[in-house]
């Protein structure tokens, strides 16, 4: 069926960044036709409203829904205080659909349409995060969090069991319904032994499947990684001998990389998630995007879910300004088609563009009428939240409605 909306439309197109008054965004078996000022037939008027593509999260923690705002500094007792007694209680199947169910609602009223999940070390709770993925309809990679050293028992996996749960998981989810997609995921390299990290990379580079996982978040981290991995440099040098890095890696933080790490990273196609309200949050430090973009990485932003407090990917996009001098116009990018573009989705979402998959958000906002488009997107980054979200689209098919508006 053939549905349009009539909206400014505020996206990237053709490279370029394109504001559309009083346009129609044509959509058709959930896939965009193109944006027009011709008049339409059937339309949805959304003309009091803004319509962008729906938002990139490129590095979140389902399990960590109910951990949010422990104020810990220091990362690792934080994990130990805080989020190894919450990932635990993913145990209970109950609990673990409870709380998918209300992580991908978050996502979806959070206008965020596309995401890359960290579950827990639990498989059948992983294989309910992806179920309720599914039945909210988002755009998700997911991988059960891997760990076989320095966490409490009930939370480590042995490297065989690692094996059948990553391989059972990956042949049911894995490109499900072009929708949904299986991550490798050690959770970062104080916790996964070398077999460990090797056997998951096999298994990765074998499928195809993605690789997700942490790096360089504290000093006190890399120095325990440094003295778990004596015969190494360097962080990103554990991970390359691991075989963890390559074009379909996501790494979240890399909050002191050094300029050789940076140098492997962009060697191997590897994307970073910058993840500034967790790095402000626990007190990680301040990632700098201008070193990463003059080594070239793809850069995407991550709520990072519970370090990080807010769901919202404009509010990430605000911290992601204040930790980095970066333009409103900036930071939407990596908050849409550049987030795609580092999860390795830009030719399917993160514009509105024609071809592509209808995905996208409505917003509400004062007055807007009488702002340019960078007023318009400064307003967005530094006074929204998920109260300016009024619908969200994925595939043309509404997966969110405000109540009232
Ligand atoms: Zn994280």
């Amino acid at each position: 069926m053939r549905q349009a909306y009539l909206s400014r439309i505020i996206t990237y197109y053709n490279g370029e960044l394109r504001d559309f008054k009083n346009h129609y965004l044509v959509v058709e078996n959930g896939r965009i036709v193109g944006l027009t000022n011709k008049e339409q037939e059937n339309f949805v008027d959304y003309s009091n409203y803004i319509i962008l593509p729906g938002f990139v999260d490129a590095h979140t923690h389902l399990a960590q829904i109910d951990a949010r705002a422990k104020w810990c500094p220091d990362l690792i007792e934080w994990l130990e205080r805080y989020i190894f007694p919450a990932e635990m209680r993913f145990k209970d199947e109950k609990y673990a659909r409870d709380a998918a169910k209300r992580f991908f609602k978050e996502l979806a009223k959070n206008g965020t349409t596309t995401a890359a999940v960290f579950s827990s070390p639990f498989k059948n709770a992983t294989d309910i995060a992806f179920q309720e993925a599914s039945k909210m309809g988002l755009r998700v990679i997911i991988g059960q969090v891997m760990m076989d050293m320095n966490v409490p028992e009930e939370l480590k996996i042995s490297v065989e069991k690692a094996e059948r749960d990553t391989r059972e998981l990956a042949e049911k989810w894995h490109g499900y319904n072009d929708m949904l997609y299986y991550a490798v995921t050690p959770r970062f390299a104080v916790s996964c032994s070398m077999k460990l990290m090797k056997t998951l990379a096999n298994i990765a580079k074998e499928k195809n499947l993605y690789i997700q996982t942490h790096i360089s978040e504290q000093e006190r981290e890399i120095e325990e990684v440094l003295k778990l991995n004596p015969k190494f440099k360097n962080y990103a040098q554990v991970y390359k001998h691991a075989g963890l890095l390559g074009p379909k890696t996501i790494l979240a933080h890399g909050v002191h990389l050094n300029n050789e790490e940076l140098k492997i990273i962009k060697e191997e196609d590897a994307s970073i998630a910058h993840c500034p309200s967790s790095n402000f949050f626990l007190h990680s430090g301040i990632m700098s995007m201008d070193s990463m973009k003059r080594y070239g990485l793809q850069i995407g932003f991550g709520s990072d879910i519970a370090a990080g407090p807010y769901f919202s990917m404009l509010e990430v996009a605000r911290d992601a300004s204040y930790s980095n001098p970066i333009s409103p116009e900036e930071a939407f990018y990596y908050t849409t088609l550049g987030g795609a573009k580092s999860l390795g989705f830009d030719k399917i979402t993160g514009s509105l563009e024609p071809n592509k998959s209808a995905d996208f958000v409505v917003l509400s906002l004062e007055n807007f009428d009488d702002l340019d488009t960078r007023e318009l997107l400064s307003s967005l980054i530094y006074l929204g939240d998920d109260r300016n979200i009024v619908a969200t689209y994925v595939k043309g098919k509404e997966v969110y409605k405000k109540e009232k508006i």
